[in-house]
């Protein structure tokens, strides 16, 4: 079979790599549009679900070297004082760690698998997707270089579309679908050398609503000071959307102000800002869920299929389940268009209700409870507030919905 995959990013990569592993014979090929490979963007966060996947094709060890594993996850109200903590990743009994690593390591840790298992030729770069056609029993996609002169197309039994958050495949079979979701908030990412807060492998949850901080530590000892590399998030309501780039950098003034005053014993969230070394920006946007992503030869994954608010770390997960599932399934049909409608049967319905769920009831909801009852106040005592079981059930529903409940996780079969 041969296999047609447009983007080479995280969705892109983990699927040649899961294709490759599944069926062996299977001939890949990957066009991506970027001329050269960059390490990209800041942190992100892959739960045990995405781990588990990872870890059966063999990268599990590679990934932790370069990344951090954390072992609780900790809610505060915007006023520092502690909502909810509990035990993460294996500390909490899955069988696979949570993974918090920069984005470029990640990629990086992909692409070298990608040439030594499947030869360099493989990852064809500076190749933009323009076009997808198809007849009954080949896909054909069509490229143009970085100056938009066209190259040679290229057909194979199935195209899948990989291209991320801009996808140019959605826009050719869904053209009227107009702007982004935007909901009024708007994102500042950094990272920032300093020693480990809290257990040193926390991820905290600061605030809700209006304004929110999520930080963790993205990397160990990075220097002889023992510091870490910690990533952060500030997402704060505004009326305007920044515009869409992954890439452009933003401004403290733009943000400071907000957190000025968040400097807790536990962390100094203003200072934490201040000393960031790189500030990126972008709205929190998403995409109505679609009515399909195959058609006929293709189909879409990752970004491209569910563009999702990047809430409780499950945009580059969902894009690296997808990618698992779609190649387990290619490893077991003979008929190319009835894998991939198995697939979107599959993949489709799962993720909608993540990215509904991320709209209405992202993780910090758990401190959002909390701050409505006590009127935005500092609380005396947090049980006159809210029970353990209350605060427990609510972040136990979240993470069913986001598919990383540990019973979920450890239930079921480990991939091969
Ligand atoms: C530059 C960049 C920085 C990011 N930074 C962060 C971050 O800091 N934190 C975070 O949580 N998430 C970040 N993300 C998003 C996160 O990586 C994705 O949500 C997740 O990886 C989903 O994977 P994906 O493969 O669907 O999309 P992506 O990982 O975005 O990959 C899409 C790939 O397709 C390529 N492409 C786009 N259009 C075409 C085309 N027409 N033809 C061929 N190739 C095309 C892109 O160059 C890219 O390599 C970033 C994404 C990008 C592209």
């Amino acid at each position: 079979m041969d296999v047609l995959i447009v983007g080479g990013g995280i969705g892109g990569l983990t699927l040649a790599l899961a294709v490759h592993g599944a069926t062996p014979d299977a001939r890949i090929k990957i066009f991506e549009a970027a001329p050269d490979v960059r390490a990209l963007g800041v942190g992100i966060n892959l739960g045990p679900h995405a781990v588990k996947e990872l870890s059966a094709l063999g990268l599990e060890e590679k990934l932790v070297a370069v990344g951090c594993t954390p072992q609780d996850y900790a809610f505060f109200t915007r006023h520092g004082q502690l909502v909810y903590r509990q035990p993460w990743g294996r500390a909490a009994g899955y069988r696979w760690p949570h993974l918090s690593i920069h984005r470029g390591e990640l990629h990086r840790v992909l692409l070298e698998a990608v040439c030594e298992r499947l030869g360099a030729e493989s990852f064809v770069a500076g190749h933009r997707c323009v076009a997808v056609e198809q007849e009954e029993t080949r896909a054909t996609a069509r490229f143009v270089d970085a100056g938009g002169r066209a190259l040679d197309a290229c057909s194979a039994d199935i195209v899948v579309a990989c291209d991320g958050i801009h996808s140019a495949v959605r826009a050719q079979f869904f053209p009227n679908e107009g702007p982004f979701c935007y909901r009024g908030i708007n994102l500042w990412r950094g990272v920032t050398r300093r020693p480990p807060f809290l257990t040193g492998r926390s991820i905290a949850r600061i605030g809700a609503r209006h304004s929110t901080l999520i930080a963790y530590p993205i990397r160990d000892a990075i220097d002889s000071a023992g510091n870490q590399l910690i990533n952060w998030v500030a997402e704060i309501e505004r009326e305007v959307a920044a515009p869409v780039d992954w890439s452009k950098p933003g401004r403290l003034e733009d943000f400071y102000p907000t957190y000025r005053d968040w400097t807790f014993d536990w962390l100094d969230v203003a200072a934490l800002i201040r000393d960031a070394d790189l500030i990126l920006s972008n709205p929190m946007v998403d995409r109505d869920p679609l009515p399909r992503w195959t058609f006929g030869r293709v189909t879409l994954l990752g970004d491209a299929a569910h563009p999702m608010y990047p809430q409780g770390g499950n945009g580059g997960a969902q894009a690296i389940i997808d990618a698992a599932t779609l190649a387990r399934l290619l490893a077991r049909e003979t008929d190319p268009a009835a894998t991939l409608r198995a697939y979107e049967a599959e993949r489709l319905p799962a993720t909608s209700r993540i990215v509904l769920q991320n709209r209405t009831a992202p993780p910090n909801v758990i401190v959002d409870t909390v701050e409505q009852r006590t009127g935005d106040k500092r609380f005396e005592r947090l049980e006159d507030v809210i029970s353990p079981d209350e605060l427990r059930g609510i972040f136990e529903r979240y993470q069913k919905v986001a598919g990383y409940h540990v019973d979920q996780v450890n239930k079921q079969p480990a991939p091969r």
